[in-house]
């Protein structure tokens, strides 16, 4: 009999190519497979009465079949149609299937079958269309169940999928329960056996919100036990206090271009406080898109190299690295030595001539004041003697073992950290996942910004009128091309085919270029320098462009194929226009007319404070998916929601009492096992 840790080869009816679109799902073991959750569960234990059947609601209906033949099409002659008749002694119903020929060879009139399904009123009058059917009296996987439904299934059919897990559920039998006995006594949870079984094929409700409630505390207690003993760990831990020095700042302030928000103002002051401690200070600064986050953190940044101090500036694309080294430079002037590392640029600015290698030494000498960077800035070649402060920039984008690396490089001191995101995470959120969290918000922005209309359009006509009368008056716009096959991961061709039709054709009197991941950096420089500058009129780009890039001179913003972006990401792109004093204009474009998209797209064109959006999005999808989700920077659990701070404050009480009783859980191997994997698997903190 296969175990969990058998690969799903060894269940029936598993081959080599069903094996291979498992993979795609990540699925490779038994245990993968029955991991492999539902979203959610449709109830098919009743059965209606074909006399009282409603259009457009899924039913189980129980009768015989008083007829089941194949033919082809009239009009499609390639169609296959398979038609039946099914009578219950209430009335008899009509079904269609397509494409499914083989039915008349396992199905015959006189059967006694199910069929789950929804009624149609046709053109033909009402028929059941393509439902799914199986024999009485033989084993059932939907009929009289509560049924599982699952995620997308890369060509793999939910019945398949079931049928597998349902194989495979002998093996969860004898697997280990990993939470101590005493804890699930206390706290009145399943084992783990009877959740695996139960969460795909419940008997009850009740057992299946019970083996819910089981899966859901496994996955946050490991990771709660990870967050509770970092805490304590670093509790011991001293950082370098960066002296406050009110008057320098304050002149600092005073010298930019613009006065801070008062926020802004609020959120550097804090800061600055914290970093005059000799503890580690930890904040998050969450604001709006276009909120100034940037100018906070130069306000740190400043505080610390006015102290002799250095500071790590981390950053997701190289674009982003380079522009916030830009700004740094403007800002500071020849204050402090400001440098670039990324993979493939490293400079220190006032110098000709960096190579990586004496960058990194001008930064391990102390000589680099403020290092701004990518991934690069986390080898272990890079150590900054002075380092007292780290910002991580677009912190969702980075995992927590990247953020480990960064505030170890002074070990045992540990560095002041800053994170910043545009997600919202409330506070409660915040502090329930991660305890010793401070957390400071940009609520409004700038003064001064124009207003951005929202506009959903079906083509691209008008959108191109606007385009081009902008780029008339002096202006510049975005055109984002998504990803629309799997295959072209990057959407390098959709921007290039993109590309080259609207630079020949409709915008072929302006000046276009493509930008893409694909492009060689100092390429992709080039062209943002070009842009930055108004020397390109049109920017065609993959959603590259989608993390911080700010030109204020950029009015116009144009999203095609909308409804394949989420709203947080939709929020995102928007937030590159609207950044002076222009109007400015968003068109999302979309033929799709399904009813969520659209509500979804109706949502963003009404609301463009990212905050109120969120909750949108939380109403529209539900707490299971959240608004941006993925990129919240928040653990990516696969039960767990960001609605469930109960669960989490429960399993957080468990964590510190399990620790406070067996620091080195020296009782509880299993668990200790768990919670080495999970931090290797949670993104965040
Ligand atoms: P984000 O929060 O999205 O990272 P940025 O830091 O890129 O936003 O700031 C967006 C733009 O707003 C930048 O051009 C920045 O110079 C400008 N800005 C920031 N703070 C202010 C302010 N208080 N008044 C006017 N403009 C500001
Ligand atoms: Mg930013």
């Amino acid at each position: 009999m296969p175990t969990l840790a058998s690969p799903i080869a060894t269940l029936p009816g598993i081959g080599p190519s069903t094996v291979a679109k498992l993979k795609k799902l990540g699925i490779t073991t038994v245990l993968d497979l029955v991991s492999h959750f539902p979203i959610r569960h449709e109830d098919l234990r009743r059965i209606t009465k074909i006399g009282s059947l409603h259009a457009n609601t899924t039913v189980v209906l129980k009768g015989r079949l008083q007829l089941i033949e194949s033919r082809h099409g009239y009009r499609r002659r390639r169609m296959n149609i398979t038609e039946g008749l099914l009578t219950d002694g209430t009335g008899t119903v009509k079904i269609v299937w397509f494409n499914q020929p083989y039915l008349t060879s396992s199905f015959k009139a006189g059967d006694q079958v199910f069929v789950v399904g929804k009624l149609s009123t046709t053109e033909y009058g009402p028929q059941l269309q393509s439902p799914l059917i199986e024999k009485v009296g033989q084993k059932r996987l939907l009929a009289g169940r509560i049924v599982p439904v699952y995620p997308a299934t890369a060509g793999i059919s939910q019945r398949q999928l079931r049928s597998f897990i349902l194989s495979a559920l002998p093996a969860t039998r004898s697997v280990p329960e990993w939470i101590p006995e005493p804890v699930r006594r206390a706290e009145h949870l399943i084992p783990l056996a009877t959740a695996l079984a139960d969460i795909h094929f419940p008997t009850s409700h009740t057992k299946l919100a019970a083996a819910v409630e089981r899966l859901k505390f496994g996955e946050l207690l490991p990771f709660m036990m990870a967050v509770t003993s970092s805490n304590l760990a670093r509790q011991s831990l001293a950082a370098r206090p960066v002296p406050l020095a009110t008057e320098l700042t304050r002149s600092f302030v005073e010298s930019l271009p613009f006065s801070l928000t008062d926020d802004q103002r609020r959120a550097a002051w804090d800061i600055v406080n914290d970093m005059a401690h000799p503890s580690p200070m930890r904040r998050l600064l969450e604001g709006d898109v276009g909120s100034g986050k940037t100018v906070v953190a130069a306000i740190a940044m400043h505080a610390a190299a006015q102290a002799g101090f250095q500071t790590l500036m981390l950053a997701p694309t190289d674009i982003l690295a380079r522009q916030h080294y830009e700004t740094l430079i403007r800002l500071f002037g020849d204050s402090y030595s400001v440098a670039l590392l990324t993979g493939s640029q490293a400079e220190l600015h006032g110098t000709v001539h960096q190579t990586k290698r004496s960058l990194r030494q001008a930064i391990n000498t102390g000589s680099a004041s403020i290092t701004v960077g990518t991934h690069a800035l986390l080898t272990d070649t890079v150590r900054p003697p002075t380092l007292a402060l780290v910002v991580v920039d677009e912190q969702h984008r980075f995992g927590v073992e990247q953020r480990r690396i960064l505030q170890h490089k002074t070990s045992p001191m540990l560095p002041h950290l800053l994170s910043m995101t545009a997600t919202p995470i409330p506070r409660t959120l915040a502090l329930t996942l991660y305890g010793t969290l401070s957390v400071s918000l940009l609520r409004t922005l700038p003064a001064g910004r124009a207003q951005t209309e929202t506009r959903i359009a079906s083509t691209d006509t008008d959108a191109l009128d606007t385009i081009l009368e902008h780029c008339r008056n002096g202006r510049q716009a975005y055109v984002i091309c998504p990803l629309i096959e799997e295959s072209d991961a990057l959407g390098v061709a959709a921007a290039t085919a993109e590309y080259e039709r609207l630079s020949r054709g409709p915008l072929a009197h302006v000046r276009c270029a493509l930008l893409h991941g694909k492009q060689a950096a100092a390429h992709k420089q080039r062209i943002l320098k070009q842009f930055a500058a108004g020397e390109i009129d049109v920017l065609i780009s993959t959603p590259v462009v989608e993390v911080g890039i700010d030109v204020p001179n950029a009015t116009v913003m144009l999203i095609e194929g909308a409804e394949r972006f989420g709203l947080a990401q939709l929020h995102q792109l928007r937030g590159r226009i609207g950044r002076g004093t222009h109007p400015s204009v968003c068109v999302a474009l979309t033929d799709s007319t399904d009813a969520r998209t659209m509500q979804r797209l109706d949502a963003f064109q009404k609301t463009t404070d990212g905050f109120a959006l969120a909750e949108t999005d939380l109403t529209l999808r539900g707490s299971g998916d959240l608004y941006g989700i993925r990129q919240s920077g928040l653990p990516s659990f696969s039960l767990v929601s960001l609605g469930d701070i109960s669960l989490m404050q429960r399993t957080r009480t468990v964590a510190e009492q399990l620790l406070a009783d067996d620091p080195s859980l020296r009782n509880y191997p299993l668990l200790r096992a768990k919670i080495k994997g999970s931090l290797a698997a949670f993104h965040g903190e």
